[in-house]
């Protein structure tokens, strides 16, 4: 039989999270003499990463260290105008962390995603939060549903989500302003939880952007 690769198991409670804390920090203050100091000091993260809340996509796929990445994520990495939480952090990292790369990074296998492609009532605040993602199904209908294959609509799907959060990001009036003054960078990515390897999403020009442009 296969042992699990996990460390951390149904049976296991927080004794265990606080040893294994302890070990991860020896092992990363050995490794990166000087890290700890550093961060002591503050933070100046380069990339501010917008991701799902899913355990396999996290932005450890980046190989980066404590202090180097500003982070938000939620249910299928969205951005809706209207989430004071995701905007204000958005605001927090232009305005204070300075931050230069934004990366919104969705995922294969998105729950969030599968669940917004079946017609299924899921209620709650769930059902009102995927509603921003079941308007980016709808929009996308002719294309999404000329791929027959469930798995691969749901790829495409997440792929079209990760184009229309990129655009809500630099439609927001505060990464308007600091695309203009500090060459602040907007990408959309996608991580393949099979492979563990992430791969760039070629956005398009919105074509709506000049409908959001404020002087
Ligand atoms: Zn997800």
């Amino acid at each position: 039989m296969c042992r699990s690769p996990f460390r951390f198991s149904a049976t296991d409670g927080v004794d265990k999270l606080l040893k294994l804390n302890k070990e991860w920090a020896k092992r990363l203050d050995q490794a990166n003499p000087g890290l700890l100091e550093a961060n002591a000091k503050g933070q100046k993260p380069q990339i501010l990463w917008i991701g799902c809340a899913d355990s396999r996509s996290t932005v450890a796929s980046l190989d980066l260290l404590p202090g180097e990445v500003f982070v938000h994520r939620n249910v299928a990495n969205m951005v809706p105008n209207c989430d004071p939480s995701s905007q204000s952090l958005i605001q927090l990292a232009m305005e204070v962390v300075g931050v230069k790369h934004i990366i919104v990074c969705g995922h294969t296998d998105c729950k969030g995603v599968e669940t917004t492609l079946n017609n299924a009532r899921v209620g709650g605040s769930l059902e009102a939060w995927l509603r921003n993602l079941r308007d980016v199904r709808a929009k996308y209908k002719t294309v999404l549903e000329a791929i027959p294959s469930f798995k691969e609509r749901a790829e495409k799907l997440a792929e079209l989500n990760v184009i229309e959060q990129v655009w809500n990001v630099k439609t927001n009036d505060i990464v308007r302003e600091h695309m203009a003054k500090r060459g602040v960078q907007v990408y959309g990515m996608i991580y393949d939880v099979a492979t563990g390897l992430l791969h760039q999403v070629d956005v398009p020009e919105d074509p709506d952007v000049g409908y959001y442009a404020v002087d």
